[in-house]
């Protein structure tokens, strides 16, 4: 696990195919190891679907799942090298700061010396050292989400999914979250799968993109060509109107 750790594990949907009632998806996508990947596309295109399955909280019908290489379809979701990091309801309300961020090591919170130790760290490296027996209503937005990312530091699992986790966050905070997204990434060399709606956001971290359009991946390249005027048509169409409009939306005051 160190070994494929230090080098990132690539994250492979084979002919992945799946359905809820009408909406359908296949799936065929190779996320590289130890890379950011912008999982973009518009609102219902199956950006979140696609993240259940590689998480393990949906089951494929028909195809494979793959991580590091390993075959993981038939693996609850406990027993995937996977994190997952929402945009909201991460945490436990009745729970510390701690104590939330303990549950990465030991759902029971039999938590020895050791991983104590590395609770405190984790909360050091995310920005919350000494905030630790606050309850989350006590926290900003922002720190509720540092609290999630702490807990994905303790968990130490190589892949990191993450489902439009600052979106409800202002502009500049958000900035600071997803620097801070690059700097654990690039320590850890995790493989992240980073769902959002804001191109600025993928500029800014993302090595590479995938493209959802109607339950595929419609496009998919290195963030540079992906931006570029010419870049892919159907991301141009989407960066011409949902891109500016969520710009818009992201900047009002709140
Ligand atoms: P995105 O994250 O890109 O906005 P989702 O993956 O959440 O899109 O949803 C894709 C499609 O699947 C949508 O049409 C949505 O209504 C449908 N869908 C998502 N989750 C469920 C569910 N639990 N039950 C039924 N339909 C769902
Ligand atoms: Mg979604």
């Amino acid at each position: 696990m160190n070994d494929r750790t230090q080098n990132g594990v690539s994250v492979r949907l084979e002919n992945v195919a799946f359905s809820y009632g009408e909406a359908r998806f296949v799936f065929d996508a190779e996320f590289r190891a130890g890379a950011i990947t912008a999982v973009m596309g518009a609102s219902g295109s199956g950006k979140s679907t696609l993240l259940n399955l590689v998480a393990g909280f949906e089951s494929p019908q028909a195809g494979r799942v793959r991580i590091g290489g390993e075959d993981v379809t038939a693996l609850p979701a406990s027993m995937r090298p996977v994190s997952m990091v929402f945009q909201e309801n991460n945490l436990f309300a009745h729970l510390s700061v701690e104590a939330n961020v303990g549950l990465g090591r030991s759902p029971s919170l039999r938590l020895a010396a050791q991983d104590r130790e590395r609770v405190e760290a984790a909360l050091a490296r995310t920005g919350l050292a000494g905030k630790g027996k606050r309850l989350p209503r006590e926290l900003s937005g922002g720190e509720r989400q540092r609290v999630a990312l702490a807990r994905v530091l303790v968990r130490e699992r190589p892949v990191l999914l993450l489902d439009e986790p600052f979106a409800s966050l202002g502009p500049a905070l958000r900035d600071d979250m997803l620097d801070l997204v690059a700097r654990l990434q690039a320590e850890r060399c995790m493989t992240v799968l980073f769902v959002t709606h804001q191109p600025d956001d993928a500029r800014r971290i993302a090595d590479h993109v995938v493209f959802i359009e109607g339950g595929k991946v419609a496009a998919s390249g290195a963030a540079a060509g992906f931006f570029a005027d010419d870049g892919p048509d159907v991301f141009r169409r989407y960066a011409g109107t949902n891109g500016r409009e969520s710009r818009h939306v992201a900047r009002k005051p709140t």
